[in-house]
């Protein structure tokens, strides 16, 4: 039976006991990016968070079935394609190439589907018109087809807004025919240049909040999934709305467990457009490294905001540059003395730090064990009488911490030159000719193999 883990639930606000409905199997699905624009920074750490949240659980000894859409329908891929003359699939399939790069250069577990809207319109529109047949949506004079938030009466149980307070702060636009400001497009008709589907509905596109309950249905042929999440500035509307349509077309409140991931910082102010302080994700992996930025955002707790600033990628790099180098110690020792590790595992110090990461993914905690383990490391490998079962169990733990915070290292090269100077040292050494044994360690040392 898989490991027990603990994780904040936004629809119940607290954290509880993950309870998976298929015993053993994981069904998660978080909300991925509208392909007009590379990913800035802010929008790979839901990314880096659910792929932490994917190995801790499998790590439990779950099977994890994880996914996540691309919206390529979209009014903002339409005017893109419009403005560079080409067709909104070709839009789409460049941006997601791009960010596909992005995720493999973080280490990102690939997911098991990314389903793309524009494959599933007969099923958006099925689903839609069950809804206005339940009598939960309504069809305008012009053919737009709008959710009456009013009919739900669940409605702000997730993002816990009452909706007497969003309706004195909103109105109808003129020119809308919704008869509530809150309510929000399932379909809208058109007639415009972008790409539209003929349908029951009328020739159109649906609106965005429709998809993801849509395509969460599709794949995991059932209604109720154990984890969907996003950011948090996907918890109200598009949350919300989403969990208001399940409810209409099936009863459920389409996920047991709703996971919502902080925001990014700049220097203390949100990033945006009119600041003019936007990163993107792959220009910080090119300065940085993937590691760096997946150590940068791992640190802090996933619903807590963090704030990007030269001190903290600047702890980062420390921090990965510190993991990397006892890694490489291990692997010299390793290559350049002829040894081979043996399996041997420290149970007691993993089970720790796992149960760490089990308390909804409490890293900073985890990170102590990995501490008291890397220390452990280092005292033996200064130790030249350390055993061969000590030192595995130490590079045996500490190398699966790794792996289950994702990092990813190049692996050591040792050429026969590099072993050549080892013996050389060693012999130097034996020798008692300080002055070569030190110009030899000196060598290796700025090899990294020492
Ligand atoms: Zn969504």
């Amino acid at each position: 039976m898989p490991g027990k883990i603990r994780l904040y639930d936004t629809y119940q606000a607290k954290v509880v006991d993950f309870v998976p409905i298929v015993a053993g199997e994981v069904s998660i699905y978080y909300c991925g990016p509208t392909v007009y624009n590379y990913a800035h920074l802010g929008n790979i750490r839901p990314v880096l968070v659910f792929d932490l949240l994917g190995r801790v659980l499998r790590e439990l000894g779950y099977k994890v079935h994880m996914i996540s859409n691309y919206t390529d329908i979209d009014d903002k891929i339409i005017n893109k394609a419009l403005e560079e003359k080409k067709s909104e699939k070709e839009v789409s399939d460049f941006y997601i190439a791009a960010y596909e790069k992005v995720l493999s250069q973080l280490n990102i577990i690939p997911l098991e589907y990314h389903p793309r809207v524009s494959n599933y319109i007969p099923q958006i529109v099925d689903f839609i018109s069950a809804i206005v047949d339940k009598g939960l949506a309504y069809k305008t004079a012009s053919g737009d087809v709008y959710f009456s938030v009013k009919d739900d009466p669940f409605y702000g149980s997730l993002s816990k807004t009452k909706i007497d307070d969003l309706i004195s702060g909103s109105r109808v636009e003129i020119g809308e025919e919704k008869k509530s400001p809150l309510d929000f497009a399932l379909w809208k008709n058109t007639s415009d240049q972008g790409i539209k589907f003929d349908s029951s509905l009328g020739k159109g596109r649906p609106g965005w909040h429709t998809e993801c309950v849509v395509m969460i249905n599709s794949y995991f042929k059932k209604p109720l999934i154990d984890i969907h999440g996003g950011g948090f500035d996907l918890k109200f509307p598009h949350h919300e709305n989403e969990m208001a349509q399940s409810w209409a077309y099936d009863g459920t409140r389409l996920a047991n467990t709703w996971m919502h991931v902080g925001f990014l910082n700049m220097n203390g102010e949100k990033m945006s457009k009119s600041l003019g302080n936007i990163v993107m994700a792959q220009e910080a992996i090119d300065k940085f490294g993937g590691n760096v930025i997946r150590d940068f955002y791992l640190t802090t707790y996933y619903r807590s905001p963090v704030n990007f600033t030269q001190e903290a990628i600047e702890t980062a790099t420390s921090e990965v540059d510190k993991y990397e180098r006892l890694m490489k110690k291990f692997e010299a020792k390793e290559g350049l003395e002829g040894i081979v590790f043996t399996s041997a595992f420290d149970q007691e110090s993993f089970d720790k730090f796992l149960s760490f990461l089990a308390d909804d993914l409490n890293v900073a905690n985890a990170l102590t064990v990995l501490a008291e383990v890397m220390k452990n490391a280092n005292n033996l490998l200064r130790n030249p009488r350390s055993s061969l079962d000590d030192l595995s169990k130490a590079f045996n733990t500490y190398k699966k911490m790794l792996e289950v915070l994702g990092f990813k290292f190049e692996p050591l090269l040792i050429s026969s030159q590099d072993k050549e100077t080892y013996a050389s040292y060693l012999q130097a050494r034996a020798d008692k000719d300080f002055k070569r044994s030190d110009e030899l360690r000196q060598l290796l040392i700025a090899k990294g193999l020492m």
